[in-house]
């Protein structure tokens, strides 16, 4: 049944929708801006799990006032970056960690101002998906583990991949190759489950 509906990823951010579409290839991931949706969604929630429902429901809402929630199935990806050393911080404050406007590059500057002379660095990224079929929420999550670099290197990727070496590796997530990170990513396990659930 699912096979014939189309799959909305519900984001603003042009960094997550390429590595989705990577990752789900051949599948095709329709955009906000495939389906017209240009409202800005506010994630007011105190939890990666309650912004990335947030996310989903805003556009399932919206498709149903239109009487095309039944074409669609919709997910959303709330990610936050989580450092041992700083109880847990950023979190569910990852995007607008140095204030707002949200910038990466003032985010990763905090990030290693706040790591000044500490040198245990484990850190984790978390990836919360919500997918909506048929008004039916179900959520998955992918985590990768790693450490913080002690200075940004790398020009692939977005975000916090500058500084973020994942479990197993001497590089950051923005030196290894897209394929390398897109197998091995909290997006890429989270993805997979998705995936199973979309099977
Ligand atoms: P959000 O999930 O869109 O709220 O993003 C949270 C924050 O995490 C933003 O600052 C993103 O740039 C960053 N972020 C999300 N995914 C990744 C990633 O895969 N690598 C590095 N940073 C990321």
């Amino acid at each position: 049944m699912n096979t014939s509906r189309s799959l909305v990823f519900a984001t603003n951010n042009a960094h997550k929708l390429e590595e989705v579409r990577r990752i789900l290839a051949p599948r095709q991931v329709l955009s906000l801006n495939d389906i017209h949706f240009h409202a800005d969604i506010e994630e007011t929630g105190n939890t990666l799990e309650e912004n990335s429902r947030i996310k989903a429901w805003a556009v399932f809402e919206w498709l149903k006032q239109q009487q095309l929630d039944n074409i669609y199935d919709i997910f959303a990806d709330d990610t936050g970056l989580e450092i041992e050393a700083l109880n847990g911080q950023p979190g569910v404050y990852t995007a607008r960690w140095a204030g707002e406007p949200a910038c990466d590059a003032n985010n990763r500057k905090k990030a290693l101002k706040e790591l000044e002379g500490i040198s245990e660095r484990n850190a984790k990224f978390r990836t919360i998906i919500t997918l909506i079929q048929n008004g039916q929420e179900q959520q998955v999550v992918g985590e990768v583990n790693g450490f913080i670099a002690q200075k940004e290197s790398g020009e692939h990727g977005f975000g916090y991949d500058s500084l973020f070496i994942p479990e197993g590796y001497n590089s950051t997530f923005a030196e290894l190759p897209a394929e390398v990170k897109n197998c091995i990513s909290h997006r890429a396990r989270a993805l997979a489950q998705l995936t199973k659930i979309l099977k």
